[in-house]
């Protein structure tokens, strides 16, 4: 098993101890390695933070994972390589105040979000939408298992890296910089992008037999109740309400998660 990769600088300040975590799923695209050397090059002695490469091994075989998604493996019992691994990163969570978590998606076009469950680190972030309630529903992601702790942490999905890689790269250095500075590592004043739009993820549909969307959704595609979403088995699945759909894939494993389904937050 390959380790996580992990590069602590710990000044002892009384600032956030800060991670900053890519590669938990190993075929998200290799500009990561581009941004930890821009980052180590920002390094001075003032820092608390923390750099993780996640799943290397992963990484190598350009899989998405080994035996099962490191993603829901924070805080629960051993029983693949993935939770040796998030028992590994957990040590270090258990030390950080936050966490900003880094992922691409290789799914085409998909748009740049954020994950969070606080909304004052939505502005954070230049992206379209904060989707909210998905740390609550996965509580064994990196995230849920430090927001079930009381602290801050933020999943950034960073986009589709096939379009405009350098420009991608660009973003998701921008965003963890500024996320340095909000965390007082970087001592200068942190960027307050206009609100992102808030929408609240609250459902979750597990397939029963085989699984299949009625097509290739994107990420955010708005639908009306009773619209087709897809068929598990013989049973038609349909959106119960107006409202946004996230994740939709087809499985074939029972009990996968086919797809999240949410809407607008009043709130905003
Ligand atoms: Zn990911």
């Amino acid at each position: 098993m390959i380790e996580p990769r992990v590069v602590t600088i710990d000044s002892k300040k009384p600032w956030k101890h800060t991670i900053i975590m890519w590669w938990i799923h190993g075929d998200e695209k290799s500009w990561f390695e581009v941004i930890e050397r821009l980052i180590k090059e920002l390094i001075v002695d003032t820092w608390k933070v923390t750099l993780i490469q996640a799943h290397l091994e992963a990484k190598d075989k350009n899989q998405r994972q080994i035996e099962e998604n490191l993603n829901r493996c924070f805080g629960v019992p051993w029983t693949s390589l993935e939770h040796i691994l998030a028992r590994h990163i957990e040590i270090c969570l258990d030390q950080a105040d936050c966490l900003l978590d880094i992922h691409n998606t290789v799914k085409n076009e998909s748009p740049r979000f954020t994950v969070l469950e606080e909304p004052k680190l939505a502005k954070l972030f230049n992206v379209d939408k904060a989707t909210f309630g998905l740390l609550n529903m996965y509580g064994n992601s990196s995230c849920g298992y430090m927001v079930a702790q009381g602290k801050e942490a933020i999943t950034l999905e960073a986009g589709w890296t096939e379009t405009n890689p350098v420009d991608n790269m660009k973003f998701a250095y921008d965003a963890a910089i500024n996320f340095l500075k909000y965390t007082k590592n970087i001592q200068q004043e942190e960027v307050y992008y206009e609100k992102p739009e808030a929408l609240t993820f609250d459902y979750l549909y597990r397939n029963s037999w085989v699984f299949t969307v009625a097509k290739a959704f994107r990420d955010f595609t708005e639908l009306k109740e009773g619209d087709l979403i897809g068929m598990d088995g013989d049973m038609e699945v349909r959106a119960q309400n107006d409202g946004y759909l996230l994740f939709a894939n087809n499985y074939s494993e029972p009990n996968s998660e086919c797809f999240l389904f949410g809407h607008k937050e009043k709130a905003n």
